[in-house]
């Protein structure tokens, strides 16, 4: 090791360095100049002027949250809590075919009416210019990076229609996307169980794709089906990776219902044959047996057509309310429904505005606590909450989230939204993830069940990420690169949410570094908004 006497703004001194590369962690001092590390190395006898003590600390470069949904609570919480308190410093949003730019009809009215329930949220943004512009004028204490919803696209020009796109239509599309890549976003997302993005025909994608392909970007999917369609959901990604020539991020990678159990070493086996052809593709994950999504998810998508109010009017009709029914009960073949793939018993309501007494309770509870079939139920709970009602499903194995960690090129995202325990949002539940994604995969998942060694597990949270994305001189601990950093005790690190009290920081992270400003301290927030906005 160099000795190094550089006056530095910040040394970390006495830790074990992972750098997030995979390489084995090494004992060694790192130095800060500004935003960047400047040195790592035996920097005993440097001036610095602050020193951080991490001995029997680990530091890493800060962690990546590559599936995020934060597009909108970014206003209420630009402190990013339940993020950067589990060492994430930076987040991808705009996940699943939805993202809060750029917004122009339905897309803007469905915005209007979700911006609503935080009460003090201006929408005064179209553009995605505009939109990062105010983000960037607030101030965030995380890293920000955003992708163009294709729902969002499609709401923005022909609404909740259910049907082809006209030549005009996909043209208008193309242009919202081009520019909002060109001012700044990272690439195009889908949420292919959701209307209106779920309209969209294998073609229309690919049309989409090649445009966000031209400009470097990325094509991330919710895939069509994580049940019983698995793999073939996971060839249609695959594919129009190939006929765009675009990179490909599959979300949340997963095998859901219990006959679908298993599934996940053949969908992953076809995304590494994929790799091998020289299609990018990756995956994320977030290490949980549940998911979170909308009760909605349980209506077939032709329910859905025209928007949120559409439903509401035709769950409140009696003839088409038992045509729904009929569709819910039998579950028409290739649609997912997770009412029949996981069970009522297995969807547990966590956010339902217009009765907080029912949260944390299942479908079929509150079916039988009210005295109906579950099914009315449920349609009665969406017209009592305009079609809005958030739900856990126990859709998933414990073996496969297992084989699903233990792979590489498989990056972690928490599929969850920046929040805090106080505030407007603490009296919705929400899914743990949200608040113990990656100290849970690092305690559980790396200390106690070894599926992974502490340096893979950087790697997938850190630079695997960095590199799918082409974050530019980040992931790495590495000189000359921007200091976001995590130092945490490896001995104590753990998540403390459960699904019952999800709203808990985790323990055994001592300092979070945003661009070489620490941002968490023994465990507090110190208040700093060091993030900044990334542009592709
Ligand atoms: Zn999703």
């Amino acid at each position: 090791m160099t000795e190094l006497t550089f006056p530095f703004d910040l040394i970390l001194r006495g830790g074990t360095v992972i750098d997030g590369t995979g390489a084995p962690a090494r004992r060694a001092d790192v130095g800060i100049v500004g935003d960047k590390v400047a040195a790592i190395g035996d920097l005993t006898s440097a001036q610095a002027a602050r020193v951080i003590d991490a001995t029997h600390r680990y530091i890493t470069p800060g962690f990546i949250d590559v599936h995020t949904h934060t597009d909108e609570t970014i206003f209420i919480n630009p402190k990013m809590e339940s993020k950067i308190h589990q060492g994430v410093t930076t987040e991808v949003s705009g996940n699943c075919g939805y993202s809060a730019a750029p917004v122009h009809g339905a897309a803007r009215d469905d915005l209007l009416h979700d911006l609503d329930q935080y009460k003090n949220i201006t929408l005064d943004w179209q553009s995605m210019g505009e939109y990062l512009a105010r983000i960037e004028k607030m101030g965030i204490s995380t890293n920000y990076v955003t992708l163009v919803g294709q729902g969002t696209l499609r709401a923005s020009v022909m609404g909740y229609a259910m049907r082809e796109p006209t030549p005009d239509e996909l043209a208008t599309m193309k242009n919202l996307l081009a520019q909002a890549i060109d001012e700044g976003a990272w690439g195009l997302s889908t949420g292919l169980i959701y209307p209106p993005s779920s309209y969209a025909s294998m073609d229309e994608l690919v049309a989409l794709s090649r445009v966000a392909a031209e400009r470097g970007g990325i094509y991330t999917s919710h895939i069509r089906n994580e049940g019983d369609r698995l793999l073939e959901s996971v060839e249609e990604a695959l594919t129009i990776g190939e006929r765009a020539g675009i990179r490909v991020q599959l979300s949340h990678h997963k095998a859901a219902g219990k006959r679908n159990w298993g599934k996940v070493h053949e969908s992953l086996a076809r995304i590494e044959q994929a790799r091998e052809r020289g299609i990018h593709a990756c995956a994320d994950q977030y290490p949980y047996v549940a998911s979170s999504t909308g009760l909605g998810t349980v209506i077939p998508d032709w329910a859905h057509e025209g928007g949120w109010q559409k439903l509401v009017e035709r769950l409140g009709d009696v003839t088409t309310r038992e045509r729904i029914a009929e569709d819910v009960r039998t579950a028409r073949p290739g649609w997912e429904n997770p009412a029949v793939d996981s069970g009522w018993h297995n969807i547990v309501i966590v956010g339902c505005k217009s009765d907080r007494s029912l949260q944390g309770k299942t479908a079929w509870d509150i079916a039988q606590m009210q005295g109906k079939d579950v099914v009315q139920a449920t349609f009665d709970l969406l017209i009592a909450n305009e079609g809005s009602v958030q739900v856990v499903i126990f859709s998933m194995s414990e073996d496969d989230v297992k084989t699903v960690v233990s792979v590489p090129w498989v990056s972690v995202g928490s599929d969850s939204t920046a929040r805090a325990p106080q505030g407007p949002m603490s009296n919705v539940q929400c899914h743990p993830r949200t608040y113990g994604t990656f100290p849970r995969l690092l305690s559980k998942y790396v200390r106690e069940d070894k599926v992974l060694t502490w340096e893979t597990a950087i790697a997938k949270m850190t630079s695997a990420p960095a590199q799918m994305f082409g974050l530019n001189r980040r992931g790495e601990l590495r000189e000359g690169y921007f200091a976001d950093m995590v130092v945490f005790d490896p001995e104590r690190i753990a998540d403390t949410a459960t699904f019952t009290e999800p709203h808990q920081f985790p323990i055994g992270f001592d300092y979070v570094l945003v661009n070489g400003t620490p941002t968490i301290e023994f465990g507090k927030h110190t208040e700093a908004r060091a993030g900044k906005v990334l542009r592709k």
